[in-house]
């Protein structure tokens, strides 16, 4: 529903030539001066809880969700405005919720520029606008080649279990990639493998067919799973989202030195490949459809 509704949002938008990226990739990027522009809201009820979960991991997780959005444009932080909605009772949240963004904010040297709050008799809303700058070539969603190895930073699923608070954003991986190797396209992984995979397949005209039994599964996921037989560890990697790791089209010679190479500090695991037959699909050969169960917004 919600890429639905997206959807026909962005086709009421006028094409502009001050935008060299618009709307459908991770953030957009500016024309001229080049600079990387995305916005991200979290809401009391849907992205967490003020009856359970801290003022502080809900102020690092706003930011770090929108770190994530430039590390898949492989672009460096600048600064960020915040804007808060607090419920009227419980205006001294502001503190704990800065208390949270600058410990992260100095992390990755982002300023933290201005913004707005208000207070109101809703639930608690936080959105952050992150500016940042790309030091080498912007990594687009759609550059994906058929061919292209899909690869994925770290580990999936069950974020439930505590990731989706403390994730590093994968900004230092984004940035030493895209230096040093080429890549195609890239997004991160938030609302669940399947569903960002499908929209990076997607946003370069082509297909993605993911090799289940290659994808790299977190311990929160098995240990979920083994609770709950509902849903394999491998459902919960496809399905869970808020993993906050990159996604990545690379040319297979590429990707094969690279899975070899191992250059960065957490694990990059080959889990699919491009295909010409748009849509998502699962296997190695005789590709069959995948559904996709990633996390959307119900609007
Ligand atoms: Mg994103």
């Amino acid at each position: 529903m919600e890429i639905e509704f997206i959807r026909s949002l962005r086709k009421r938008l006028p094409h502009s030539p001050q935008l060299a990226v618009g709307p459908g990739d991770d953030a957009a990027i500016l024309h001229p001066d080049g600079s990387v522009v995305t916005c991200d809201l979290l809401c009391d009820g849907t992205h967490f809880s003020v009856g359970t979960d801290s003022a502080l991991s809900i102020g690092r997780k706003t930011l770090a969700v929108n770190l994530s959005d430039l590390a898949a444009m492989a672009a460096q932080p600048i600064a960020a405005f915040l804007a808060v909605a607090l419920p009227r009772d419980e205006a001294s949240i502001a503190e704990n919720l800065l208390d949270g963004m600058l410990p992260l904010a100095e992390q990755f040297d982002v300023a933290l520029a201005g913004g707005d709050t208000n207070v109101w008799d809703g639930r608690l809303v936080v959105s952050i606008t992150l500016i940042g700058r790309c030091p080498h070539q912007p990594l687009l969603r759609s550059g994906a080649k058929p061919g292209d190895h899909l690869l994925v930073t770290g580990v999936l699923g069950g974020s439930r279990m505590g990731k989706h608070f403390d994730f590093t954003p994968r900004i230092a991986e984004a940035l030493y990639l895209q230096k040093h190797h080429t890549l195609h396209a890239g997004i991160d992984c938030s609302d669940g493998l399947s569903l960002d995979a499908a929209r990076l397949a997607e946003e370069s005209g082509c297909g993605v067919a993911i090799d289940l039994p290659a994808i790299p599964l977190s311990g929160a996921a098995r240990e979920m799973a083994s609770k709950d037989d509902t849903l394999s560890a491998t459902d919960r990697a496809l399905g869970d989202g808020e993993d906050f790791e990159l996604l990545l089209a690379v040319p297979a010679d590429e990707a094969k030195a690279l899975i070899a190479a191992q250059p960065l500090a957490t694990p990059l695991t080959k889990i699919g490949t491009f295909i010409e037959a748009p849509g998502l699909w699962q296997g190695t050969e005789n590709f069959r459809p995948l559904p996709v169960t990633g996390y959307e917004h119900r609007i």
